[in-house]
Formats: structure tokens, C-alpha cells, sequence
């Protein structure tokens, strides 16, 4: 058994971003550091320079060409936006800026606005050229967001890199996004252990450990970016039918999967669709895991052949009567 662990951090995506190995490993750290970077220098829209900005700034002139890697994400962010049937979309863009949910001149915008901003988010308006790899945002005003799976598909990329550096253990964390490799030397069950946070604690206080071997642990949540205005919440996750963020009765959605894109597009997904269809679905893909948080105060844990949950706040009941 290893008791030591070798941690590297670096602020990046606007988190901390840690990488926790069980043999020192600098150049493997420092790889997944750049190519992390490199990454978010492609997919961000918070700079004003990107590949995905480039195409947003096009938008109603001319189609741009983006890497390899950007359209394919691109690619199927456009699938699950248009075949999926559900809140997910990624053109969602001209709300998330209009709003500004998570930065310090948030607002709650005009309905008047809103809508307005809701004529420009139709993903059947981005046009995309497999030959050329250009995708083409058809009108003035229309942006692409790809802030629900960005870290998702960070999160794989990063997994095939420390996998070229031969390091088949460890734990990334993306700020929200859990990666963890093979088995965990640093718990005697051999699991690796990734807290689940209190919705809304300012201190940090979990609400729960989920034990995991070689597994993706996504969460969404209403609590990661809000504000508050005369007693109503707000939060990042929107309704693309009403331009207002999504109501119903989760607090957050924890997706447990091989694949981090999957689980990323899955845990937004599942917010939107709110517990009972996202719990149909489950039945049908056992591969997939869950855990949801209810406003209610109440943890569902579904498909738990993928992990193990230990509980630790006890304000919130169990129930695995979903299973
Ligand atoms: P996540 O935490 O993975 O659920 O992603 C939330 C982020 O996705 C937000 O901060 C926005 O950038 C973006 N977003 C918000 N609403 C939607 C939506 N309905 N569909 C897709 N992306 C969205
Ligand atoms: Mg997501």
C-alpha cells in the first residue's frame, strides 16, 4: 500500500485545477498542465480570442475552420442539442452573456431581452461542413457555448496523456470534474474517494464521499454559480424554451461513467430533464451512474454497481428505492 501522493496544481478554466499521482511524475504533470492550457486556449469564450470565438465573431458572415478536435466536440454538441430532447444546448450562448450568471455584473435581464436573445440560440442554425471542418453561426448575434462539456472533454484528454507518460493511477480534478485512473494505493479499499459538496455550504462541507475505481465523477449543480435577488435564486443552468434558468427539484445531478464528455453531457442533461425521465433513462443504461440531490433534502442513488456513497451530512435521507 502507498500512503504518498504527489500533488501538482495550477489555476486554469478559472479553477484550481489538481493533479494527485502516487509517483512523482513532474513531466507527465507538467504535459497535462499544457495541453490543458492549449485546450482551454481553443474552447474558452470568456477571452476574445479562441477557435470557438473566431466562429461566434463570424457569426451571420462567413463559416471558420477549426481543429480537428474543436469540431469534432463542436460535432456533438450539436447531436445532443438537436437529437436528444432535452434543455441541452449549445447555442445557448447570447443568454449565458446577456445574464452574466458567475461574473460580477450579473443581472436579471428584461423579458424583453430575453427574448430577443432566445431568436438567436436556435442550434438548427449552425451549419457544419464535415469536409472543411467550418461550422458557420447563420446569424448576427449568435454564439456557441460549450461551457456544459468543455472540462468533460478536457478531462479525457487529459486521461490519454498520462496515459503516453505510462501512469495508469491518479486523480484529476477540473473543479467539479472528477477523473480518476485504475485503482486508488492511498485507501485501503482500494477506491479513491471524491467528496460530493453540501449544496450552498460556504465552508466547504460535504454532503458525502463517492468511492470510485477508474471512473468519471461529473456534477451539475444550481449552488456552483448563482446569485440571489429579492429572495429568488439564479442560476447557470438555462431553459433554452424560456431564456430564464431551469426550475425544478434538483439541487444536482452527479454523473458517474467511464467516459468524462458522457458524463458532462449527461449531468446537464439529467438537470434538465429533472429526476423521473432522467431516471427512466438510467434503468436502460446501467453503465451510467447517478447520484441526485433534491431540494427536498433527499440523496437518489441510481445504477450503484459503479460505486460506493458514504454518506456524511446527516440532514439529507437516502433513498435507493429508484434502483
Ligand atoms: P454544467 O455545469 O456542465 O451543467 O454546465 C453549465 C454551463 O453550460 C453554463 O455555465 C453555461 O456555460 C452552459 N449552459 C447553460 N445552460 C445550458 C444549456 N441549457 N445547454 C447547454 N449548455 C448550457
Ligand atoms: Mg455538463
Amino acid at each position: 500500500m502507498v500512503r504518498t501522493s504527489y500533488e501538482y496544481t495550477q489555476t486554469l478554466m478559472g479553477t484550481t485545477v489538481s493533479l494527485t499521482l502516487l509517483e512523482p511524475n513532474k513531466a507527465a504533470a507538467h504535459a497535462v498542465f499544457e495541453t490543458i492550457k492549449m485546450l482551454e486556449d481553443k474552447l474558452t469564450v470568456n477571452r476574445s480570442l479562441s477557435e470557438v470565438m473566431a466562429i461566434n465573431l463570424a457569426a451571420g458572415q462567413y463559416p471558420v475552420t477549426v481543429s480537428h478536435s474543436v469540431f469534432s466536440l463542436i460535432e456533438q454538441a450539436q447531436k445532443v442539442s438537436l437529437h436528444f430532447n432535452s434543455c441541452f444546448n449549445f447555442a445557448i450562448g447570447p443568454l449565458v452573456k446577456l445574464w452574466k450568471i458567475g461574473f460580477q455584473d450579473y443581472q436579471v435581464p428584461s423579458n424583453k431581452l430575453i427574448k430577443q436573445q432566445l431568436l438567436l440560440t436556435d442550434p438548427k442554425n449552425i451549419v457544419l461542413n464535415a469536409k472543411t471542418h467550418s461550422v458557420f453561426l447563420k446569424k448576427s448575434g449568435m454564439e456557441i457555448d460549450l461551457g456544459a462539456i468543455a472540462k468533460g472533454y478536457i478531462a479525457d484528454v487529459v486521461k490519454l496523456i498520462l496515459q503516453q507518460y505510462q501512469v495508469y493511477q491518479g486523480i484529476i480534478n477540473l473543479g467539479g470534474n472528477v477523473l480518476t485512473l485504475g485503482k486508488s494505493s492511498l485507501n485501503e479499499d482500494g477506491y479513491w474517494h471524491v467528496g460530493l459538496r453540501k449544496p450552498f455550504s460556504t465552508k466547504n462541507k460535504l454532503s458525502g464521499i463517492i468511492k470510485v475505481i477508474n471512473k468519471s465523477v461529473v456534477t451539475s449543480g444550481i449552488y456552483e454559480r448563482f446569485f440571489i435577488q429579492n429572495s429568488h435564486l439564479y442560476h447557470h443552468i438555462f431553459n433554452p424554451k424560456t431564456g430564464y434558468p431551469l426550475d425544478n427539484e434538483l439541487e444536482s445531478v452527479t454523473i458517474i461513467s467511464d467516459s468524462s464528455l458522457e458524463g458532462d453531457i449527461y449531468s446537464t442533461v439529467f438537470y434538465g430533464w429533472g429526476l423521473d425521465k432522467s431516471r427512466e433513462y438510467l434503468q436502460k443504461h446501467q453503465n451510467l451512474s447517478a447520484i441526485f440531490l433534491l431540494k427536498n433534502k433527499t440523496i437518489i442513488l441510481i445504477n450503484t454497481d459503479n460505486f460506493i456513497f458514504q454518506q456524511l451530512d446527516t440532514q439529507y435521507t437516502i433513498s435507493t428505492d429508484y434502483n
